[in-house]
């Protein structure tokens, strides 16, 4: 899970984006790029490196840009290599793009459209790139870039600038998250909230099929069918996204020693006056269950193995707790009154978004646990419960994972009357 980063706006773009791309560190990359709108030669320029984003910056000089596109990579296609590192420039060097997920048809795309073109790279990305600027000899830019969206099948967060169009950004979503913030007149599109809080004062999440057109004369959004959407902002809720290190030598101690807080935090949410106060439909929904399945990867799986003796001892409700990876291939006999309980951290675990294709939608049965409450998972699901943790940077997980267990049990507990909750956290 690396990320993308993409700003329009009155700031310094150098500086929005390398700081985007730092508060995404924590997900892990091999190599690093940016492309800049340089106002002084009047070009997008691009610079990479292998390594880190802070010797990506010594790379930099200090031109000045507005508008500009970044990112991390974590290798799926071709060795962590300068040529492989994004951004990806088209032939003639008009477009220049970055792409985080996996283009699953890249070989056919290749071989109907790009026969006798040799790719500069060893990646799925860049037949994207190439593409746009083949179809663009004989169409606008738009509608060269819709066609290439009609062709690709995978999941990407893919943002495309255009030489003859500075400022002005083009984005494309599908599976991999994608997010738009917005200040004023300041405009940055990133793979996560953590990126854009120093910019942005509302956001929007993307959705899968997105194609969005973005510059400094505003955003135009259309879904698959080329129909235009209307965005729906949220306010970027800072109160428990404290990112920062403060005082501690490494993250995982810092979260280890935050646990305490996102526990009172839950009970100050969902037991405010002592006694439980969880949403009655969730409740009800488990209430009736005759069987809960409760589905996660690794750390989640763990908390839901947890969690099935809440469900079972305080509940007396039979509870199933399945590896997310494996649910899809081999899904039990699905009981009439079965609820289906999805736990991931980050809420965009593709191994769960997977299972949702073998469960009953639109029954309201199941529910979502997670640490994003504006998640793919959060929304797929019929209803979420937010287990308020704030953002982990460690990867090994400590107080997400007792937070999804805490929240597990104070749903065991309201469910079932028979525990106190609230004292025994
Ligand atoms: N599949 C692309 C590559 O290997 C993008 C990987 C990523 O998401 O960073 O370059």
């Amino acid at each position: 899970m690396c990320g993308v980063v993409g700003y329009i706006g009155k700031g310094n773009a150098k500086k929005v984006i390398l700081n985007g791309l730092k508060n995404m560190e924590y997900r892990g990359y091999d190599s690093a790029g940016i492309g800049l709108y340089n106002v002084v030669s009047g070009r997008y320029e691009h610079t990479k490196c292998i390594g880190d984003v802070s010797s990506l910056e010594k790379r930099l000089d200090d031109s000045t840009s507005h508008c500009g596109i970044g990112h991390t990579r974590w290798a799926t296609h071709g060795r962590p290599t300068l040529s492989n590192a994004h951004p990806h420039i088209s032939k003639a060097g008009r477009f220049m793009m970055v792409h985080n997920g996996v283009i699953e048809n890249h070989r056919r795309l290749k071989q109907t459209y790009l026969t006798d073109f040799t790719l500069t790279s060893e990646t799925d990305s860049e037949v994207i790139v190439q593409l746009i600027e083949q179809f663009s000899a004989t169409e606008d830019a738009e509608q060269a870039i819709v066609k290439t969206l009609s062709l690709i099948e995978g999941s990407y967060a893919i943002l495309i600038v255009d030489q003859e169009t500075p400022n002005r950004i083009y984005a494309l979503k599908n599976k991999s998250p994608l997010l738009i913030g917005r200040k004023d007149e300041d405009i940055i599109l990133a793979s996560d909230l953590l990126a854009m809080t120093e910019v942005a004062q509302r956001f929007a999440v993307l959705e899968d099929g997105t194609f969005a057109v973005i510059d400094t004369d505003g955003i135009r959004v259309y879904d698959r069918a080329h129909n235009a959407v209307t965005l729906e902002y949220e306010a970027v809720d800072v109160e428990n996204w404290d990112a920062s290190l403060g005082q501690e030598p490494h993250y995982m101690l810092k979260e280890i020693k935050e646990q305490p807080l996102v526990i009172r935090r839950q009970l100050d949410k969902y037991a405010p006056e002592t006694t439980l106060d969880l949403p009655v439909d969730v409740i009800r929904m488990l209430r009736g269950a005759d069987r809960i399945h409760l589905l996660g990867a690794g750390t989640s799986m763990h908390a839901g193995l947890i969690a099935k003796g809440f469900f079972e001892n305080l509940c007396g409700i039979p509870t199933e707790v399945h590896i997310a990876s494996e649910f899809a291939y081999h899904p039990p006999v699905i009981s009439e009154k079965a609820v289906f309980i999805l736990i991931s951290q980050s809420g965009e675990t593709a191994d769960l978004r997977a299972c949702l294709k073998a469960l009953p939608r639109n029954e309201n049965r199941i529910l979502t646990i997670t640490n994003v409450k504006t998640s793919t998972l959060a929304r797929e699901g019929d209803t979420v419960l937010d287990i308020l943790a704030g953002p982990e940077v460690s990867v090994a997980s400590t107080k997400a994972y007792t937070a999804q267990i805490s929240m597990l049990a104070l749903l065991a507990a309201a469910v079932s009357g028979r525990f106190d909750a609230y004292r025994e956290l």
